[in-house]
C-alpha cells in the first residue's frame, strides 16, 4: 500500500510526454495524470469505485474559512460539485463541534481516473480524505503544505488508538461527517473503528456508515453519493445495517490481517477496463 500522505514538492516537474499514448495497454493513470485542467461541461461521475472518470469538475479552493488543502502540488482538490459543497458543509459543521478546520488531502484529480500513487477509489469526483491533524490557526505555508506530516492516531501495537494523540474531538469530527446525508461511507483504521464504537454512545445509527479499512491511520476516507445527474455512476454497495462493532471487527485484530503479506500488484487499468465515455474525457485537450 501506497502512503496517501507522501511528501509533495515545491516545483513539481511536468511529466514526460508518452512515447505512445494510444496504445491499448497504456495505463489509464499514465494519462489521467497528464491532465491538468478538467473536461468541461455539466458535471459528470462517471463509473465507480476501482474504474471510473469525473467531467466538469470544479476545485476546492487552497484555503478556505475552515479548511486548508494539503500537497497542492499533486492537484488532486477537484470534484464534483457536491463534494466541494460537502466539505464547505463538513468544515462549518466540524468547527461547531470543536474541530478547528479541515487539512484536506486528495480529492479527484482534475479529469478524475486512476492515480500514479495506485490509490484505488477517488476516481470519479466523490471522495475526500480528511486529515487527523487539526488545523493549525494559520494560513500554512506553501512548503508546510507540501512536507508536514500527517498525526497517526493509531498504537504502534495497531490494536487501539494512540490515547496521547487521540481526542473525543476526533470521534466528534468523523461523526459529524457520518451524520451528514449525502455521505455514504467514512474508511477509518480499525482501531480507530473500536475507539468510536466505545465512544459513540447511544444514538449509533452514524456507525452504520463507517468501515474499518487498511491504513486509513492518519487520515479518514469520505465518500458522498452518487449525484442525481450523474446517471453514469454507479454507487457502492450500501452498508450492512448494523453498527459493526461486534465480532465483525475480530477479522481485523487478526496477526495476519495487522501484518498482511505483500500482495502481487494488479496489472494497471488500461481506458479498456473504464467506461467508454472516459476515453473520450481523458483524450480531449
Ligand atoms: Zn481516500
Amino acid at each position: 500500500m501506497i502512503d496517501p500522505m507522501l511528501p509533495g514538492a515545491l516545483n513539481p516537474k511536468p511529466l514526460p510526454p508518452l512515447i505512445n499514448p494510444d496504445a491499448p495497454s497504456t495505463p489509464a493513470k499514465e494519462l489521467f495524470a497528464r491532465k491538468s485542467t478538467p473536461f468541461p461541461g455539466p458535471p459528470r461521475s462517471i463509473g465507480g469505485d476501482f474504474g471510473g472518470c469525473l467531467a466538469g469538475a470544479v476545485s476546492l479552493p487552497m484555503t478556505g474559512p475552515t479548511w486548508q488543502v494539503m500537497r497542492p502540488s499533486r492537484n488532486r482538490n477537484w470534484g464534483n460539485p457536491q463534494l466541494i459543497r460537502f466539505i464547505e458543509r463538513l468544515a462549518t459543521n466540524a468547527k461547531k463541534v470543536g474541530w478547528s478546520g479541515l487539512l484536506v488531502g486528495d480529492m479527484s484529480q482534475a479529469r478524475g481516473g486512476p492515480m500514479l500513487s495506485e490509490h484505488t477509489s477517488h476516481q470519479i469526483g466523490l471522495d475526500v480524505d480528511i486529515w487527523f491533524t487539526p488545523m493549525p490557526d494559520r494560513d500554512q505555508s506553501r512548503d508546510e503544505r507540501e512536507f508536514s506530516s500527517a498525526t497517526d492516531v493509531v498504537a504502534a501495537d495497531l490494536r487501539d488508538v494512540d490515547p496521547e494523540v487521540w481526542t473525543l474531538k476526533h470521534t466528534a469530527l468523523i461523526r459529524t461527517a457520518a451524520q451528514d446525508p449525502i455521505v455514504v461511507r467514512v474508511l477509518v483504521n480499525a482501531a480507530i473503528k473500536k475507539a468510536l464504537c466505545r465512544e459513540a454512545g447511544a444514538g449509533r445509527t452514524w456507525l452504520y456508515k463507517v468501515r474499518p479499512w487498511y491504513g486509513h491511520a492518519e487520515h479518514f476516507h469520505v465518500q458522498i453519493a452518487c449525484p442525481a445527474d450523474s446517471t453514469e455512476c454507479k454507487p457502492p454497495a450500501p452498508p450492512l445495517p448494523r453498527d459493526g462493532c461486534d465480532s465483525e471487527l475480530d477479522f481485523w485484530f487478526k496477526e495476519s490481517t495487522l501484518h498482511p503479506l505483500p500482495s502481487k500488484p494488479k496489472p494497471a487499468l488500461t481506458l479498456g477496463g473504464l467506461p467508454p465515455a472516459c476515453k473520450q474525457i481523458v483524450k480531449a485537450p
